[in-house]
Formats: C-alpha cells, sequence, structure tokens
C-alpha cells in the first residue's frame, strides 16, 4: 500500500515537538495591509511605511513600493532582498503595498535532524495545525543543501500587471547555506485576500541575499510554530486601490502562477 504522506515519520516528529500555552497572552494576530489580489492586478504602491507595519507585528514577509524586491523581517529587522541579488537593511521610511506580519509568539518549538524536502517540512507543520482552516506563521532557522528563491523585480510606471511583470524574475539558487525561513500558511478560503497555502522569504544568515521562496532541501534545523486564528486587514488608502479590478474568474490561478 503506498503511504499517502510524504514522509511516513510526519505524525512521530511532530509528537516530538514541544508545545506550551502562553498563559494570560492576548492572542496572535496576522496583519496585512492591503491583499495579494490587488498585487496581481498591478497595486505596486501603497501608503504605509515600514515604521508603521512594524507596530503590527515584528515578524512577516512581503515587498516594497515599484514592487522593488522582497521583503523578509524577523526579529524586529526588515531586509529588502532586490533582482539584482543584493540585499539590504530597510529604512523606516520606505513604503510596502503588500505585506503580512504577526507579533512571533510560537507555541510549538522542535527540530529536524535529518534531510527533508519542503514538502515533508510543510507536511509537519500541517499535522502540527491539525486544521487547514487557521492561520499560522513559522519560522525556520537551519542548514539547507539547496534553496531556490526569486525577487520580483522593480517596475515603473505605468505598471503592468503581476504575471507580466515577473516573466523575467531573476531566480537564484543558494547551495549548501545557511540561514532562516519566514513563512505564513494561510487557508484555501482566502486566497485573493492572502496566498492559499504556504508562502515563504529566505534570508542567509550572512544577510547577503535570498528571496520568495520557490523551493528548498533542509538539511537539519530549528522549527517554531504559531497558530493564529484571527486576522486584521488595512486596505490602502489609493485611487490605484481604489480602481483596481480585485475579483476575477482566474484569480486563484494567476496567485498560483505568481506566488507558487
Ligand atoms: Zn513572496
Amino acid at each position: 500500500m503506498i503511504n499517502p504522506n510524504p514522509c511516513s515519520c510526519v505524525s512521530d516528529i511532530a509528537r516530538s515537538f514541544t508545545r506550551f500555552v502562553r498563559d494570560g497572552q492576548t492572542e496572535s494576530e496576522l496583519y496585512q495591509t492591503s491583499l495579494m489580489s490587488a498585487l496581481i492586478d498591478g497595486v505596486y504602491d501603497g501608503d504605509m511605511t515600514i515604521e508603521e507595519l512594524l507596530k503590527h507585528g515584528d515578524f512577516g514577509l512581503g515587498t516594497f513600493n515599484e514592487l522593488d524586491g522582497e521583503l523578509v523581517a524577523f526579529d524586529s529587522e526588515v531586509h529588502q532582498l532586490r533582482e539584482d541579488g543584493s540585499a539590504r537593511a530597510v529604512s523606516p521610511d520606505q513604503k510596502t503595498p503588500f505585506a503580512v506580519v504577526t507579533h512571533f509568539r510560537p507555541t510549538m518549538f522542535g527540530s529536524l535532524n535529518e534531510p527533508r524536502t519542503k514538502h515533508e517540512v510543510q507536511a509537519v507543520i500541517d499535522e502540527l495545525i491539525g486544521s487547514p482552516n487557521v492561520f499560522c506563521a513559522f519560522r525556520i532557522d537551519g542548514q539547507f543543501s539547496r534553496v531556490e528563491t526569486r525577487t520580483v523585480p522593480r517596475q515603473t510606471l505605468p505598471y503592468r500587471p503581476m504575471l507580466q511583470a515577473i516573466e523575467r524574475q531573476p531566480i537564484f539558487a543558494f547551495e549548501e547555506t545557511s540561514g532562516t525561513l519566514v513563512g505564513f500558511r494561510c487557508p484555501e478560503y482566502v486566497q485573493g485576500i492572502n496566498v492559499a497555502g504556504f508562502h515563504v522569504h529566505f534570508i542567509t544568515d550572512d544577510r547577503k541575499g535570498g528571496g520568495h521562496v520557490l523551493d528548498y532541501r533542509l538539511i537539519e534545523g530549528k522549527v517554531e510554530v504559531a497558530r493564529i486564528s484571527r486576522l486584521r486587514i488595512d486596505l490602502p488608502k489609493t485611487d490605484h486601490f481604489e480602481r483596481a479590478t480585485l475579483h476575477s474568474e482566474d484569480m486563484a490561478s494567476a496567485i498560483e502562477a505568481a506566488e507558487g
């Protein structure tokens, strides 16, 4: 009989994780500015600064105005990974058209000590969370035999929709590298509002490279997971957002093509 799990030991790994309840603390919230569907439609300029964004969370991912690279944040540090492969610390007055953050308060901790594919790691996180209907934030610090990323290329007006904008997006492959994965898993019912399923960004330990993660193979790493059941969205107060087409028949396939 064929085992339906990509890794037969997923439930054993999940059971090995430490879990604790954070008594007396307010529940974690997933905060986002704008909508994934707005980004798909070409709304690449937002009105929220990084300084403002950090009030809503110290951990997350997104992009920058003009679609100028990938945003990755953790420990309140925000980095910008650009299409030329460079990375830099972000200044507080830079703005984002789409970002997702949380005050990261993990309640599940564990280690993966054997090489795992992206799908095997995701299966462990699914098992830890238990339900497909809640949100989750996770962080993995580890060593990777390979991480494949892309970075969105900076756009100039007039903006083209995202699928056209990323036709020539650069793809980077990091071999034998160590770094941090910052990710969210969102329920299928928020496709268009956010990205359904896993959305992960990566930065190397030397903070010199990374991007939106397409694939990876983990050698070993430390995993922290937070289950989240509260979502808050601030819509941009811009003309472009108000005029955007935010729902279309092919939105789901466009997001899969752009973010998969
Ligand atoms: Zn991304």
